[in-house]
């Protein structure tokens, strides 16, 4: 799709899967708003082509107006009806769309966002994180075939954030419907997303499974701190003893803290490249558990300019690993050396995938 503005272009060709959390990310002003506002028909844009699942919304003169494209929109700031409580607030959107009023499907949503208890409050009485529960609630009302978020987590401080995540996780386990989620939060989307969109200045600098484009993501983009991999793995074992649960993902294994996930759960592991220390030798006599051996595969600016950034290939998985610029001289690292990878710190992303009735 292309659209020009004074002092802005966008250029961007993408093909997003069909299924599951697609991210676009990418720094305020780079087009994020831009591209739902195209998918959603809201912008026409003359010299586009916008396909869904086989269908052309745009292409040449056609174009398919808003109302019938079937989308859910959900916005960093909850627009509800403030003269209405929350009930009446998601019928709306399943009145529009003619469904009755205690639709199954409706109960579902209600109980997908724990939204029960609120039912009768007016929505001036909500908190922030609640609103956006609603807002989440009255977009899925209207049975979309696709739900597009804009930033909906940035207007929540942190605490409200850590209260909606998983209300977001159960939305990716249990919604067929695809989602577009567009976040500037590498945090949200590590945890979310299964497919990544890196937009900048307008057009789109890398996309391609999340596991896969984060060891390689432009670190000029990045908050040297969000430099990060995302691991597949398995609770393999629970030491009671220690409260430490075992982990293996395609590369080896790692102790981390045990959350009461049970042996056999799939989960997703986040590793951040600044947890992460290299060595000549297996760490040994430090209270680091986690230390496996690698092979370093590139090496990559790491923001400041006296650090870089490793990419260490352990099995089929690879590692970030942050060291100063000096560290790498004085250990003559390069491209084919074998060394060990030193995690401090896991963090387990909670999102069972093994709940996920999607058809993947
Ligand atoms: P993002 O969502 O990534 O922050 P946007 O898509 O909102 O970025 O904006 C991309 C660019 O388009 C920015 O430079 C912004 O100033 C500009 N822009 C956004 N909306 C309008 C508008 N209605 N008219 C003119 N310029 C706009
Ligand atoms: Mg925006």
């Amino acid at each position: 799709m292309r659209l020009e503005r004074a002092g802005f272009s966008l250029d961007v060709a993408m093909e997003l899967p069909g299924h599951g959390v697609s991210a676009i990310f990418g720094p305020s002003g780079s087009g994020k708003t831009t591209v739902l506002r195209c998918l959603a028909g809201l912008e026409r844009v003359p010299g586009s082509l916008v396909d869904f699942q086989g269908i052309t919304w745009q292409k040449g003169a056609h174009f398919v107006p808003v109302h019938r494209r079937g989308i859910g929109y959900v916005f960093q700031e909850a627009t509800l009806f403030p003269h209405l409580d929350v009930r009446a607030n998601i019928l709306y959107g399943a009145r529009r769309h003619g469904m009755p009023r205690q639709d199954k499907a409706i109960q579902e949503i209600v109980t997908l966002l724990d939204l029960t208890p609120l039912l009768r409050r007016h929505v001036c009485h909500l908190s922030g994180g609640e609103r956006q529960r609603v807002a989440i609630g009255r977009a899925l009302a209207a049975s979309p075939r696709l739900l597009l978020m804009d930033e909906p987590l940035a207007n929540l401080d942190q605490g409200r954030k850590l209260d909606i995540l998983p209300y977001l996780d159960r939305l990716h386990e249990t919604l067929r419907i695809p989602i577009i989620y567009v976040s500037h939060d590498l945090d949200e989307l590590a945890r979310l997303s299964d497919y990544l969109v890196l937009l900048q200045a307008g057009r789109v600098v890398q996309q391609g499974s999340l596991f896969e484009v984060l060891p390689h993501l432009e670190t000029n983009l990045l908050d040297e701190q969000d430099a990060c991999v995302v691991l597949q793995a398995r609770v393999a074992a629970r030491d009671s003893s220690w409260q430490l649960a075992r982990l293996d993902f395609a590369g080896g294994s790692l102790w981390a803290r045990d959350h009461g996930v049970p042996v056999g759960s799939q989960l997703r592991v986040r590793l951040l490249a600044r947890d992460v220390s290299l060595s000549l030798e297996k760490m040994e006599h430090s209270s680091i558990l986690n230390s496996l051996p690698g092979m370093v595969t590139g090496i990559v600016p790491g923001g400041h300019p006296g650090l870089c950034l490793v990419q260490v290939q352990l099995g089929d998985s690879l590692l970030l690993a942050q060291v100063t610029r000096r560290s790498m001289t004085e250990m003559g690292i390069h491209p084919g050396m074998a060394l060990w990878a030193n995690i401090k710190s896991v963090t387990l992303l909670e999102q069972p995938l093994g709940t996920r009735l999607g058809t993947r």
